[in-house]
Formats: C-alpha cells, sequence, structure tokens
C-alpha cells in the first residue's frame, strides 16, 4: 500500500515525499482511510514509535478548512516534551498547507504568550491538560467549535490524574465531534473514558 492509496490530498503527498516516508506503518494504513472518509470515534491501541502521530494528524489536516481561522482539532497529551513533538511533526506534515497555524499549549511557559498565539487563529491546538482547563476558565482559548478531539497516550494522561481535567475539557467541546483515543494499553480508566466520551469508535489494534 502507498499513502496515496490512502486517500491523502496532494499537499500531505508532497510533504510526505519531503520526510521520505515510504509506505504507510500499520496504525496509518487501519486508521487513515476511515477516518479520512467517514466522522467517526477511534480507539487505537498503540505504541509509540508506531507512527501514531501520523496516523491522527493526516487525516486532521486534510479534514480541516485552512481557510478558516476558528480552532477546530484538539490533540490533548501528557506532557510538555510530547505536546511539542505533535506539534512540529504536524508543522512538518502541513509544511504546504498554507495558512496552517498549530499551536502548542502547556504549563511551565508564559501563559500570556500562548495566548497571544492563540489569538492570531489556530486550527489546530496541541496542549496538555492542565493548561488548556487553566485558559478555558481564563477564556484565552475557545474550543467550543471543534470537529475533532485527540487524545494520546490516554493511559499516560490518566495515570499522572488528568481524568478530571480532561473531563472539564471535553465539557467545552461539541458533542458531535468526532473524538480519537491513542493508548499503549487499555486499562480500565481508559476503558472508561472511551465509554463516557465516545461513541461506537472503530477499534484499531497494532
Ligand atoms: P510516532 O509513533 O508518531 O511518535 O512516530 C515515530 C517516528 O516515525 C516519527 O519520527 C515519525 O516522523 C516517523 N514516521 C511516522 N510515520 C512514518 C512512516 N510511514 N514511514 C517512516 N517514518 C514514519
Amino acid at each position: 500500500n502507498t499513502f496515496q492509496d490512502l486517500g491523502l490530498n496532494s499537499d500531505l503527498l508532497q510533504a510526505i515525499t519531503d520526510l521520505g516516508f515510504k509506505t504507510p506503518s500499520e496504525v496509518q494504513e487501519k486508521a487513515i482511510p476511515t477516518l479520512l472518509s467517514e466522522e467517526r470515534d477511534l480507539v487505537a491501541l498503540a505504541q509509540t514509535g508506531t507512527g501514531k502521530t501520523a496516523a491522527f494528524g493526516f487525516p486532521m489536516l486534510q479534514k480541516i478548512n485552512i481557510d478558516s481561522r476558528t480552532t477546530q482539532g484538539l490533540i490533548l497529551s501528557p506532557t510538555r516534551e510530547l505536546c511539542l513533538q505533535i506539534t512540529n511533526e504536524l508543522k512538518l506534515y502541513g509544511k504546504y498547507c498554507n495558512g496552517l497555524n498549530v499551536v502548542a499549549i502547556y504549563g511551565g511557559a508564559s501563559i500570556n504568550e500562548q495566548a497571544k498565539e492563540i489569538k492570531k487563529g489556530a486550527q489546530i491546538v496541541v496542549a496538555t491538560p492542565g493548561r488548556m482547563k487553566d485558559m478555558i476558565g481564563r477564556k484565552m482559548v475557545d474550543i467550543s467549535k471543534i470537529e475533532y478531539a485527540v487524545l494520546d497516550e490516554a493511559d499516560e494522561m490518566l495515570n499522572m490524574g488528568f481524568y478530571e481535567d480532561i473531563t472539564d475539557i471535553l465539557s467545552h467541546t461539541p458533542k458531535d465531534k468526532s473524538t480519537w483515543l491513542f493508548s499503549a494499553t487499555m486499562p480500565k480508566e481508559v476503558a472508561t473514558i472511551a465509554k463516557k466520551f465516545m461513541h461506537n469508535p472503530i477499534e484499531v489494534t497494532v
């Protein structure tokens, strides 16, 4: 299989060529076509290093409206490092998506600087749960119109005690969005969150 077979557009295919990715990884092959063609929730059991960032990143980049500056995609991740890593990957994947703005928000850095970046209009926000909740409370970020929410490393986020924050954040998002959950393991806490926030998800295991 090739990336072209998965249904990705030419802007993304060009970036993929530049990056030197030759063939889709297993999680990409299983997740990308369905996420592109259906507005479905997804639960993916996938470790780091399997290419999961691109598995949710490519479909999100293809489905959002880049001509609009409304925040349409939200990605929650457990740590500042992962948050920055995802942001960098998305910028590389979206290098030919003209007008794309991906903003990272995380603790331990100036909240006002991050608010300033958000204000410029970010189609995609990548955030750690604590800082995200804080910024929602201060009305520095509006996620009331998002269409896609990703819970990345869900098991890690729950291990770190982010259950309440995640619940609070998701309560500020539209009911009819699609939610894509990625986790290396499926303890009952993750299954509970999937059951509570997701509807009839596609299940992918790699
Ligand atoms: P991740 O699991 O998302 O952390 O990705 C692990 C690494 O693999 C990242 O550095 C990606 O840039 C890279 N990668 C993702 N998909 C592919 C692919 N299909 N072919 C080669 N490398 C990839």
